[in-house]
């Protein structure tokens, strides 16, 4: 391990930084102290603080060494200047010769062109630039590392001093300036439809940690290894739990991030930061900061992945430090509010409050669709690729998120927010107009049925599901409730779960789809290697056909839940029928079993298969010879068909459901279902658009399954639709060469009076 030099200088500094915190007098007060002292320790001409206010805009708050008259007066853009270029890129610079430097910038009103040298730190919070603090030199100084590092201490305590609210109002930290702080709107994309207004919270684990500052770095090293060792001793215990149980961490990750938590720099960095004179934990969370900055700045993929690992690492051992770190979102204060995050997991949704929680705003968003899902699940509108907009929202800020037109206005005026008021007001009037379908039947003019289920995975939803007059449950996400957990749901877990969504369902079918985990569908407990496709990877029966024991736990829980009743069940990714026997023999080895403990075996079992991986589209002979329905997963199917990652906001409307190869398949599909009278459906998310809703039903799909919102609209779709005339139409259109047939279809519609 590095050698890790003493530096009480530093310490001595900070020490005396913390008593001024901690002392009388005004916070403006205290700054000006504070850069008094710096200057003087750090035999310094000059020390400066500026300040980022609203708008961006960096203001000189406390000098001492220019002219006093520039404090309050000095204003710098972002990226303009020295100072303005340290904070754009939130890394210390420290400079010789300043003057020559091309980002240098001359203020008349400083008087600064004296001073040839220049060190400046970032002042960060949570991975933010809140300021800058500066010393400058006449003479042409070299400054050692050591200066830049003591620097960056005393930066984290005063960015506590700004943050607290006490330097500019906590009104203008977070909330609009008439002349600053300007409305702004984020172009995304659509990752789920709907309108919201709430407040902004930034999705970050917030550390609160009370001591920044500390007396007796050896203290603060003893406390240091003790978190370390007891982290150590929790990840050699899931290293240990990956060796005896199906379900335990893969080996490989684990033994990865143990290399990580022993990386030499990284600790070693830490205790330096403990040298300078900080707390055990201000010390991590220094080092998590310069981390983040610094991997801020990566374009690679893969640098930006260990720029998670380590986060995550620092993150584990502040808890093992100070114990749990607390959410914003989980405050119960800020009434409805809108999420905005770099990108997060689908389980990390799920652990806010969900009365409140009214949108989710991502900047990445395009790898982890599942988080989509459930937030679709949860009926929240979701805006993905929405560029910097961390950069831009402050926690509290009001927000409107347009997920229809991918749209987010951060901090609108007050007639913006009347005009989306009243957008809402007429939302929900039209919701509202669809409630008097709820009870009608989903009947086309020409006297078909259509059968309209709902996709769920949340309990929440088989009440959406009655309450809206659904027919049932057509998919059912069993690996919803697993994100949600801690831990790998037990048997008895899963009975009581599957026990009260059959119950509560009140004799409606509920389709159970076996667990679909594993590529980018990960399990907060479980993670798996991501692989260079995930999508194509070790995912869903993939995995349970090489862990039978989850297969046959989940099956077991459902028999159980299901107590003599029906049960239905399918698997997902199936992608040749030897697969399909294969779950099934594991499937029937548990009835087996069942049967042996005299367990009640449901009346009536019925398993089928998604259809969703095209190789299955050529085997449909024998495989339906086997199954007991199938259910199209248009999702995934059309990814694999267009070889067109359905993550990806840059191709997500390359390739169009309703061109004519898609339709081809699932007219075939759909044919071929029909002759062996099996059972067919479609539960990917085409069949929640009305259009295309539309063209499935003139394909011959007799049943569909999506999200709740979806089944008003596609239900007035229905009793405005004459099916038979659409089929005849549908067949001229096959042999298209056209891109799509989406206008076709459209214009078929509007002809025919079709809402759509
Ligand atoms: C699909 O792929 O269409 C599907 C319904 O499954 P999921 O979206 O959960 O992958
Ligand atoms: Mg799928």
């Amino acid at each position: 391990m590095a050698r890790i030099p003493t530096i009480p200088g530093s310490r001595r500094l900070l020490a005396r930084v913390r008593d001024i915190m901690a002392g009388a007098g005004t916070a403006q007060e205290r700054l000006d102290r504070i850069v008094a002292i710096i200057a003087t320790d750090m035999v310094a001409e000059v020390c400066s603080i500026y300040v980022l206010r609203a708008g961006e805009v960096l203001e000189l708050f406390a000098n001492t060494g220019l002219a006093p008259s520039a404090v309050h007066q000095t204003r710098l853009n972002i990226g303009e200047g020295l100072i303005g270029n340290i904070a754009r890129r939130a890394r210390p610079l420290a400079l010789s010769d300043a003057q020559s430097h091309p980002a240098f910038a001359y203020r008349p009103e400083t008087g600064e062109e004296k001073y040839h040298s220049l060190a400046g730190v970032p002042i960060l919070r949570d991975g933010r630039v809140t300021g800058v603090i500066a010393v400058q030199n006449r003479t042409r100084r070299h400054y050692t590392e050591e200066e830049t590092e003591s620097l960056e201490t005393i930066a984290m305590v005063v960015a506590e001093l700004i943050a607290s609210g006490e330097l500019i109002s906590s009104d203008e930290l977070h909330a609009v300036d008439g002349a600053t702080m300007l409305p702004i709107t984020v172009q995304g994309v659509r990752l789920n439809g709907g309108l919201a207004i709430g407040t902004a919270i930034r999705h970050e684990r917030r550390v609160t940690i009370d001591r920044l500052v500390a007396d007796n770095p050896d203290t603060e090293k003893q406390r240091l290894f003790g978190a370390l060792g007891d982290m150590h001793g929790a990840i050699d215990r899931m290293l240990e739990a990956s060796d005896v149980a199906d379900g335990g961490e893969p080996r490989e990750i684990l033994e990865t991030y143990r290399m990580f938590a022993e990386d030499a720099g990284w600790l070693a960095r830490i205790e330096e930061a403990i040298e300078t004179g900080l707390s055990a934990e201000a010390a991590v969370v220094k080092v998590r900061n310069d981390t983040r900055a610094r991997f801020r700045m990566q374009t690679d993929p893969y640098l930006r992945e260990r720029m998670h690992d380590f986060e995550d690492l620092a993150n584990r051992l502040l808890k093992h430090l100070i114990g749990e770190m607390v959410s914003p979102g989980s405050r119960a204060d800020v009434g409805d509010f809108i999420l905005v995050a770099r990108n997060m997991g689908p389980a990390e949704l799920l652990d806010y409050d969900r009365t409140h929680l009214k949108g989710l705003v991502l900047e990445e968003g395009s790898a982890t669709t599942h988080v989509a899902i459930v937030a679709k699940a949860l009926d929240i509108p979701v805006v993905g690729r929405a560029g910097e907009i961390l950069a831009m929202v402050e926690n509290l800020d009001t927000i409107v998120i347009d997920g229809d037109n991918a749209e987010v206005h951060v901090r609108p005026s007050d007639e913006a927010i009347n005009a989306y008021n009243y957008m809402l007001t007429a939302r929900a009037q039209k919701i509202a107009a669809y409630a008097s379908l709820y009870d009608v039947p989903a009947e086309t003019k020409d006297g078909i049925h259509i059968s309209l289920n709902v996709n769920a995975g949340l309990l929440a939803d088989v009440q959406n599901m009655k309450d809206i007059g659904a027919d049932g449950i057509g998919l059912y996400r069993t690996e919803i409730p697993f994100m949600e957990s801690n831990n790998f749901p037990d048997v008895d877990r899963q009975a009581d779960l599957y026990q009260r969504i059959i119950d509560q369902s009140e004799g409606k079918p509920v389709v159970f789809r076996t667990l679909d985990v594993g590529g980018d569908k990960d399990l907060p407990y479980w993670k798996m290697a991501a692989g260079e496709n995930p999508a194509m990877g070790w995912r869903a029966v993939r995995v349970a056909l090489d862990r039978p024991t989850i297969l046959r736990h989940q099956f077991r829980a459902l028999i159980r839940a299901a107590n003599g009743r029906e049960l239905r069940v399918m698997f997902p990714m199936i992608t040749e029928v030897a697969e399909f026997d294969a779950a099934r023999h594991i499937v029937d080895q548990e009835i087996k079993t069942a049967e042996a403990r005299g367990r009640t075996l449901p009346e009536k079992l019925l398993i089928g298969t998604m259809l969703e991986v095209p190789a299955l589209a050529y085997q449909m002979d024998a495989l339906l010879e086997r199954v007991d329905f199938v259910s199209v997963g248009s999702n995934d199917l059309f990814q694999f068909l267009f070889a067109s990652d359905r993550g990806s906001p840059v191709i997500a409307d390359r390739y169009d459901p309703l061109a004519p190869a898609a339709l081809c398949l699932l007219a075939d599909v759909a044919r071929r279902c029909t002759d062996a009278g099996i059972p067919f459906s479609v539960c990917g998310e085409m069949a929640g658009r009305p259009l295309d809703a539309m063209a499935l039903v003139g394909l011959g799909f007799r049943n569909l399954s999506m999200a709740t919102s979806s089944i008003g609209p596609v239900k007035a779709m229905i009793r405005s639709l004459s099916a038979t005339e659409l089929t005849e139409y549908m067949d001229s259109l096959f042999s298209s060469s056209e891109h799509s047939l989406r206008e076709k279809l459209r214009e078929f519609a509007v002809d025919h009076g079709v809402i759509i």
